[in-house]
């Protein structure tokens, strides 16, 4: 079977096919593609014994180690750690090319180099978006931006894009994935967007402004973003009836949040609206969606794009691949990338449902898809919560007990010590932003005990603000990424300790 088959016929293939086609494309990108042209992977491999031709079959792949955020941060020895990561073709490896030698025959010397050029030379950037650590930048060629509008194009598609809609695009103007994918994703699939850049580049008004004179069919942008605006426009009596979907990216969305903004949809006039969230990371270069779903009804999963890469679930702690359907760590490799490469690449991220081949209930897709919730490990790796009064917090879990509480709109969760002194105890103060008319005395009790069922923690205080409060204390239009979790605590020598109790809730090996 030709390895083609896995991108002509990407939404039909059975596990089986899918598999071995994949075994194939993965075995040939690392013999062609990676091994010449990468001097990490090379002596990884050579110190390894491990040949490209060693890799028959999937299960194969366990033996290649894997690649983790900690391998691509700066060190003191290696200012540039990630460009350890990138693909830097050599000249005579290139000439010796079958293809090259039929190329330059057939179009002649020229055509080879700007093939070669179009190839191999880096000409795009994103990067991530980390707080604690050094940004680390991604970069694409031209052959990796035709994957870029090629995942951006069936991204368009599962979510159920009609060509007729109008969009607007709410992500962050940034070199950050979501922006970039969504630009190349709508030009490619043809449907009308306004990318507006976001809050800090239009403000609040600037969306409302787009929201009346666009009237978009689908918002696209990052959930906490999207519920302000939408708040703003219900608070400011907009109206927007063609409103059909809100499509979020850039953060994991609790499922009390669908119902908020579908809720505030309907406020602002549309007659129904369906919230498909988008999964997708700097490492990837690419996202994969949900297709939508009747309300109500379970999450359809992310459904992913077999010839353009590779999907992993593995056991957090021995790092084994786990059979389908379990939960475990999601492990991404890329097989038909260029510029930065990580094969193996470990997220990070938990699934709480895991991998299926089977064709999707909902669209018909047969594609593999990752189903459950995903925690990001990043959401606890950049606060201590360990530190929390002495008990150990899971913030994911805090997250979702805050959106599916009802008749929360935004909130805040602020980390202090009592009278701003280091040497004193730390204090939870939760800030809230109510959805709706309930009662102050009503709603403190109810989070008192919800966060003490599900988080054992115990807030010091429940602070109620406005709508426009809250936007002043998360950053709206000030921050890239608005802020749900503020540490306020002093530090005592600007460098927080690290400790072991958070590693140890990572599960990471590398850590
Ligand atoms: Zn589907």
């Amino acid at each position: 079977m030709s390895t083609k088959l896995l991108t002509t016929n990407w939404q039909r293939l059975p596990e089986a096919a899918v598999r071995e086609l994949q075994a194939d494309k993965l075995r040939r990108w690392l013999r062609d593609t990676v091994l010449p042209f990468s001097a990490h992977y090379r002596e990884l491999f050579r110190r390894l014994g491990l040949t490209a031709d060693g890799f028959r079959s999937l299960d194969d792949l366990r033996r290649l180690p894997f690649t983790s955020k900690a391998d691509l941060l700066n060190t003191p020895d290696n200012p540039a750690k990630v460009r350890d990561f990138l693909l830097v073709p050599d000249r005579n490896v290139l000439s010796r090319r079958p293809s090259t030698i039929l190329r330059a025959l057939l179009h002649g010397k020229e055509s080879v180099a700007a093939g070669f050029e179009a190839e191999f030379r880096p000409i795009l950037l994103t990067s991530t978006t980390g707080r604690s650590a050094d940004p680390v930048p991604f970069l694409y060629t031209n052959h990796d931006l035709a994957n870029l509008q090629l995942a951006g194009e069936r991204v368009f598609g599962v979510c159920g894009a009609r060509r007729e809609d109008k969009l607007l695009n709410m992500f962050p103007y940034a070199p950050h994935l979501a922006f970039w994918l969504t630009h190349y994703g709508s030009t490619s699939f043809g449907v009308f967007t306004a990318s507006t850049g976001g809050g800090k580049v239009m403000g609040t008004e600037g969306q409302l402004r787009f929201l009346r004179k666009i009237r978009p069919d689908v918002l696209i942008g990052m959930p906490t973003f999207v519920y302000h605006v939408l708040h703003q426009a219900a608070e400011e009596g907009i109206r927007c009836e063609n409103l059909r979907r809100v499509v979020l990216g850039g953060e994991k969305v609790p499922d009390g949040m669908r119902v908020k903004l579908r809720n505030l949809a309907i406020e602002i006039g549309a007659h129904e609206l369906d919230v498909v969230t988008t999964y997708g990371f700097t490492e990837a270069k690419m996202a994969w969606a949900e297709c939508p779903v009747p309300v109500d009804e379970p999450s359809s999963g992310y459904h992913l794009y077999p010839d353009l890469g590779l999907v992993e679930v593995v056991d957090p702690k021995t790092g084994e691949p786990v059979p389908n359907g379990q939960p475990g760590e999601i492990v991404f490799t890329p097989l038909d990338a260029r510029g930065t490469v990580v094969p193996r690449y470990r997220t990070g991220d938990y699934i709480d449902g895991g991998l299926t081949y089977e064709a999707c209930p909902h669209c018909g897709r047969q594609v593999p898809r990752l189903f459950g919730k995903i925690s990001r490990s990043s959401a606890f790796k950049e606060v201590h919560l360990d530190k929390i009064k002495g008990t150990l917090v899971d913030f994911n879990e805090l997250e979702h007990v805050l959106d599916d509480t009802p008749h929360v709109g935004a909130w805040q969760v602020e980390l202090r010590k009592r009278h701003d002194d280091p040497l004193d105890v730390d204090e939870l103060v939760l800030h809230v932003q109510k959805a709706d008319a309930v009662s102050s005395e009503a709603l403190t009790h109810e989070l008192h005990h919800r966060l003490a069922a599900h988080c054992e923690v115990h807030p010091n205080r429940v602070l109620f603000h406005s709508a426009e409060e809250m936007r002043g204390l998360q950053g709206v239009g000030v921050e890239l990424k608005e802020q749900k979790l503020v540490d306020h605590r002093p530090k005592s020598n600007g460098t927080p300790a690290v400790v072991p109790a958070v590693n140890h809730l990572l599960h990471k090996e590398a850590a």
